[in-house]
């Protein structure tokens, strides 16, 4: 049975406040979208003294930024050795240096804006789950550990000292990343929200109906643009065609359980299915968990939809129990589901619509957005407002992989947070 549209934990134990209703008859920069990418746009845009609106269809936050798991690590969807293998060393290590910027300045706007959105570094625990798994996520760490990102392999023993319940027998150990990130998510996009508010950007519920020769049409009336940034992730090729066979919408689904004791400090993720599993425990106690979509028949790659299905709901539920078996019944206080976006090589796609150099998008985060979002929304700003693109350019069309492999988008990636 599926379950109507739903609201995710974030929001609603954050609700935003509504956008306004008056478009400005013209900026310097149009940014469609407000999650983290499109909010982070927006604020840096707005700090650089630009005139800025952000056109969100329904609300900020309302997307998939509002409905994640709330992980601000570092990395891309796929494994730093696959990354290695695919794109060669010197790729790799870029696209996890673009990260670590990413929780550098995640630290510093938070900090300078005091944003009050539950960011904490309390790490990131990968269960290995067989013999097999340990050996992958060892050499991972070993490669890591090569070129300067902080990761270590956890014993056992030593993984289950940082779990507040005993581990169960599937746990051999852990990769270890312990500054990796946590955060409340709607509590952080809708805090960038309103810190571009506060600096003169105006935030509009409108949905963006077309784009062309500098003026932006919309639900809300139609607005001049100096540039326009498209921060629409899986609604993208609404916007930028091109991308149709290149940014799929994949649907995520993830729960909360009510408020327990604390048991997990750092942030968790396990392939209990194939495409793997990610939860936190919240400062309030309560646990978000999501995953689980390997028990779809079609991994739900596709689906640009925000109902839940009781399979993969079920499969989700699973989790907990199977890793820890100790620990007492949860009780499910909410059920949801967002639009993610993948790309065929796992790597955020980022650059100016074909044949429109004024006209931006960036999208394709493969359940990875939040270690992309607010330095791609810095870059992004300085793009669209004539800057620096050098640090863009390798997530652009250009540095696209495997684009013939489309077909197998999604299928097989394991979200283990980190
Ligand atoms: C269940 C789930 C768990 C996840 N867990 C994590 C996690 O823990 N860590 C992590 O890094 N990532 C996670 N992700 C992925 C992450 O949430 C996304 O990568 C990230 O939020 C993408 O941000 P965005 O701003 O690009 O897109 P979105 O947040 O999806 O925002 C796009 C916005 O564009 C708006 N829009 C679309 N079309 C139009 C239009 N025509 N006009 C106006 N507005 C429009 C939409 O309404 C939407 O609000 C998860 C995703 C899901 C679904």
């Amino acid at each position: 049975m599926s379950h109507p549209d739903t609201t995710s934990y974030w929001q609603a134990t954050y609700p935003i406040a509504p956008l306004g209703q008056a478009l400005p008859a013209e900026v310097d920069l149009a940014v469609v979208g407000g999650g983290v990418l499109g909010a982070a746009t927006a604020y840096f845009a707005a700090c650089g003294g630009a005139r800025v609106a952000l056109l969100e269809q329904k609300g900020v936050a309302w997307g998939a930024s509002g409905r994640n798991g709330g992980f601000i690590t570092e990395g891309a969807a796929l494994s730093y050795t696959s990354a290695i293998k695919r794109f060669g060393r010197d790729t790799a290590r870029a696209i996890w240096q673009v990260t670590c910027e990413n929780r550098a300045l995640a630290r510093q706007i938070i900090g300078e804006e005091r944003l009050d959105c539950w960011y904490r570094e309390a790490g990131n625990l990968k269960f290995s789950l067989s013999e097999s798994e340990l050996a992958e996520d060892t050499a991972n760490v070993a490669a890591m550990e090569a070129d300067g990102f902080g990761a270590e392999m956890l014993t056992r023993a030593q993984t289950q000292a940082l779990v507040g319940t005993a581990l169960g027998p599937m746990i051999r150990g852990a990769r270890y990343a312990s500054y990796a990130g946590l955060v409340h998510s709607t509590r952080l996009v809708g805090g960038l929200a309103a810190a571009a508010q506060t600096r003169g950007a105006a935030l509009v519920e409108a949905s963006v109906t077309r784009i062309e020769h500098g003026k932006v049409t919309t639900t809300a009336g139609a607005i001049k643009a100096g540039a326009v940034v498209i921060a629409a992730n899986a609604w993208i090729s609404q916007l930028v065609p091109d991308t149709r066979d290149i940014i799929l919408p994949v649907r995520g689904q993830a729960l909360s359980y009510a408020p327990t004791a604390p048991v997990f400090g750092p942030g968790m993720g396990a392939a209990v299915t194939p495409t793997g599993e990610y939860w936190q425990q919240t400062l309030d106690g309560s646990i978000v968990i999501g995953g689980a979509r390997a028990v779809r028949p079609d991994k739900d790659v596709g689906a640009l939809r925000h109902d839940t299905t009781d399979d993969v709901q079920q499969g989700i539920e699973a989790v907990l129990p199977a890793l820890f078996p100790a620990l007492p019944p949860l009780q499910v206080t909410r059920r949801w589901a967002g639009p993610m976006a993948f790309t065929p090589d796992y790597v955020p796609l980022a650059d100016h619509a074909p044949g429109e150099p004024n006209i931006w998008f960036a999208g394709g985060f493969c359940g990875h957005g939040m270690p992309f979002g607010l330095i791609f929304g810095k870059l992004l700003a300085q793009a669209a407002l004539g800057g620096d693109v050098h640090q863009l350019a390798r997530f652009g069309w250009a540095g696209l992989v495997d684009v013939g492999k489309v077909g197998q988008v999604g299928c097989d990636q394991v979200w283990s947070g980190g």
